[in-house]
This record gives structure tokens, C-alpha cells and sequence, in this order.
């Protein structure tokens, strides 16, 4: 099955674009929810994430703090790279299991956030990036999440920039008119991986 690769940076509207793609009756895998499942409770991930950064990660409930750990390796590049470390062979098998246990689709959609930054694109045939631009990103993230323009601007400069993102796309969605123009677009890409 053909694997499309969807990706871009904070609130620029991928998970927007893959609501669509599965309206349209398109299978859609999405990393981020791969990972919450590889790093909870009684998968190996879990259980060596406790083991690097201790207890104090976890809720009363036994399940990992997400916001805790995110702000343990947001402005530490080693704990991060240990991090990706024990996460990164635990998603790829899954995703990759997930294709192959995929429902029949003309093609299927691979939402990958960080997909320029873990080197993830052997995983996909063809990458889509969405693109907005950075004022409507935040207008957006500080509508749906709350946070500060601080926060949301130090999140971007986390990531790769558009630029990076550019270079490794097949094809780009530019996110800044209408949510209807948006989903026009992904139309026109549905008609035309249907074709290849
Ligand atoms: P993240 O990387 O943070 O998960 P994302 O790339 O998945 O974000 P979305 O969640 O799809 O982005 O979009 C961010 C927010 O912006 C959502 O609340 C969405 O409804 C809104 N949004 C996206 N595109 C548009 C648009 N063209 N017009 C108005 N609102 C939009």
C-alpha cells in the first residue's frame, strides 16, 4: 500500500488534513498516538523510561506525566536523546505493523509530527507538508491550548523550520485561508494518489 508521510509544525493543521483524508475513507496511522501506546504501562518502552527517569515521572494513576517528562527533555538534549532512544525502534515497528494490518485503503496516511526531525522518511513512499503561516499558527495553538505566545514560539524554535520541511516534500499544503480551501486541497490530493 502506497504510505503517504503528513507532517508540519506545531498547529499548522495536520491533524485538520488527516480528519479529512479519513472522511474521505482513508486509513490514517498517527505517530503521536503510537507513541502514547508503546510508552504506556506493560510495554517495554514504559518500563525503561521509568528506569532512566525515575518515578517522579509517573501520575498517582501509575501512567506516565506526558507534560512532566516533556519539560525533563525539552531543554536537555541528552535526556532527550535517551528519550528518542528507547522510543524510536518501538514506534517504527509499530507503525510499520500498523500498515500491514491496515484496512484495505487506495493508499494510507502517515501522520508523523517530527517526521524531518527522527528520520522517519524510509517509513513513507511520498510526504505532504502542511504550511501555515506563524501568526496564524499561534492564533490557532493559543486558542485550542492556551498557551502563551512564549510557549508556542520556543516549541517552534524546537522544531524544524518550514524551510527544512520543504525540502522533503512531495507535495505542500498551505494552510491560510479557510478551513474549506483547506479541505479543497486535500481533495485534490486524494484524486490524485487514487491515480498513482
Ligand atoms: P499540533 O502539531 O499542535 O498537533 P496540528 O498541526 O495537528 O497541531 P491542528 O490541530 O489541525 O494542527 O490545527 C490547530 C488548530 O488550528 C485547531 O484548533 C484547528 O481547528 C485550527 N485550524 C487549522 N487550520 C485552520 C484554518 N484554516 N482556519 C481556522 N482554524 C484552523
Amino acid at each position: 500500500m502506497l504510505r503517504i508521510g503528513l507532517t508540519g509544525g506545531i498547529g499548522s493543521g495536520k491533524t485538520t488534513v488527516a480528519d479529512h483524508f479519513s472522511r474521505l475513507g482513508i486509513t490514517v496511522i498517527d505517530a503521536d498516538e503510537i507513541v502514547r501506546h508503546v510508552s504506556s504501562p506493560g510495554h517495554h518502552p514504559f518500563d525503561a523510561i521509568i528506569h532512566h527517569f525515575g518515578n517522579e515521572i509517573l501520575n498517582t494513576d501509575g501512567t506516565i506525566n506526558r507534560q512532566n517528562l516533556g519539560q525533563r527533555v525539552f531543554n536537555n538534549a541528552a535526556e532527550r536523546q535517551v528519550l528518542e532512544a528507547i522510543l524510536h525502534p518501538a514506534v517504527r515497528s509499530v507503525m510499520q505493523k500498523a500498515v500491514q494490518q491496515a484496512p484495505p485503503s487506495p493508499y494510507c496516511i502517515l501522520v508523523i509530527p517530527l517526521l524531518v526531525e527522527t528520520g522517519y522518511v524510509d517509513l513513507v513512499d511520498r510526504v505532504i507538508v502542511v504550511t501555515a503561516d506563524r501568526k496564524n499558527r499561534i492564533d490557532w495553538v493559543k486558542k485550542r491550548d492556551g498557551l502563551t505566545d512564549d510557549q508556542i514560539e520556543s516549541i517552534m524554535a524546537a522544531q524544524a523550520s518550514d524551510n527544512e520541511r520543504r525540502k522533503i516534500a512531495d507535495d505542500v499544503i498551505e494552510n491560510n485561508g479557510t478551513l474549506d480551501s483547506l479541505f479543497r486541497q486535500v481533495e485534490k490530493l486524494d484524486l490524485k494518489y487514487r491515480e498513482i
